[in-house]
């Protein structure tokens, strides 16, 4: 067999690089063979393109709409007109959440691109966004970079974060949103070191904001490491960490109700017991009688993609679409007053809301004009602060 040659500089991670994306290499062939047969045709007309989703996956009654930045980054600089949901709304299937206007071989090729940016960054942000209704007020941190290729960990976790999650725990993710990442100690430090030098390590060198938490389950029963590690940092002791092994599962709640018992019996009742390990929302919601902060990796990392779709509405200003689909550029409105929402063809002027009649207000913020971006670009804790208030006025999804 001929050895493989070493990869050429910038190719050693199997990753598109910035420039490939926004040119438009990423693309399905189709589009570029639809460009020359265009340009051969002589025909590039005005048209106008939404973006939504027919359904959701897991019967999900609302997803959280994110990556909006990376559209608007990827359009930037092309003669455009674009309007999109604020990045972290709640929205509903069908609801068009993304709507360019502009020559079709000014955008056309980037398509496989944009719908790759949304479906995945909004399928997490949902994910995310369940979870922290899972956990009922308890704190819920990231920790699945580890599940996923590398080079989209910051993606991936700024969606877990915009979409409700407290924290995160890659280095290069809460760079990219602007936090300090969250962490707690790894089996393998007390692997090599054992547990309580492991701990008292952490106590000696890790500055002094970083609350201690104590990884406890690595060699013995949960609950004499629990009251070893209470007793080694004494009240600086911020929290023990379970991390669940899939053969321990079962009788996880036993093992949490028993963790704290101990510790309250022994006088370490401020001791917060935080849980990771194979999570998922069905698991928060019955660990929350014990638990009080997670750590949950693939089930929100891995999230299933929203199945968005790019259609033209409109071509040279007459309303046009595929079969199933509603042609015609389009309003997505609401009304503050009483929670109505709904779709009117962008033609009809939008007035009174037909359930309450207070006024309503187009949901749709241009965020691209003629080439340059004008919204979009929203620090990611403030776009947490929105999808977090999103979420609360929506229907409870455990309800459903
Ligand atoms: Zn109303």
């Amino acid at each position: 067999m001929r050895r493989p040659k070493p990869p050429e500089p910038g190719r050693e991670f199997h990753v598109a690089s910035p420039e490939e994306i926004r040119s438009g290499r990423v693309t399905d062939v189709y589009f570029l063979r639809g460009q020359q047969i265009l340009e051969d045709e002589g025909e590039n007309p005005e048209v106008v393109a939404e973006i939504r989703a027919s359904s959701f996956p897991d019967d999900w009654p609302w997803a959280v709409f994110a990556g909006l930045e990376e559209a608007v980054n990827l359009l930037d600089g092309r003669d455009v007109r674009v309007a999109a949901l604020p990045e972290g709304s709640v929205f509903y299937p069908e609801e068009p959440v993304l709507t360019i206007a502009g020559r079709y071989l000014e955008f056309g090729i980037l398509e496989t691109a944009l719908l790759g940016v949304l479906c995945q960054a909004s399928g997490i942000a949902t994910r995310a966004a369940r979870c922290r209704l899972a956990a009922e007020g308890r704190p819920v941190y990231s920790f699945g970079a580890r599940r996923m290729h590398p080079a989209i960990a910051p993606m991936i976790e700024r969606a877990a974060y915009v979409g409700g999650c407290e924290g995160v725990a890659a280095v290069a993710s809460a760079e990219l949103i602007g936090i300090t990442p969250v962490g707690t100690m790894a089996h393998a430090l007390i692997l090599i070191l054992g547990e309580e030098r492991a701990w008292k390590g952490f106590d000696r060198v890790v500055d002094r904001r970083v609350p201690r938490v104590a990884l406890i389950d690595t060699f013995s029963d949960e609950k004499f490491g629990a009251l070893r590690a209470a007793q080694a940092l004494g009240d600086r002791l911020a929290a023990v960490r379970l991390d669940t092994p899939g053969s321990r599962r079962g009788d996880f709640l036993a093992i949490l109700r028993e963790v704290r018992w101990e510790l309250d019996e022994h006088g370490f009742a401020g001791v917060k017991l935080f849980v990771s390990g194979g999570l998922d929302e069905d698991r928060l919601r019955e660990l929350n009688r014990y638990a009080d902060a997670y750590g949950v990796g693939t089930w929100i990392s891995s999230g299933p993609v929203v199945d968005f779709s790019l259609d033209i509405v409109e071509v040279s200003g007459a309303p046009r679409s595929k079969r199933g689909k509603l042609s015609g550029r389009k309003h997505l409105w609401a009304c503050d007053n009483c929670g109505a929402r709904g779709i009117a063809p962008a033609t009809t002027k939008l007035g009174k809301c037909p359930t309450c009649e207070a006024r309503v207000r187009s949901l749709q913020e241009a965020v691209v004009a003629r080439g340059k971006v004008t919204g979009g670009r929203v620090p990611a804790p403030e776009i947490r602060r929105f999808c977090i208030e999103e979420v609360n006025a929506s229907r409870d999804p455990f309800l459903e």
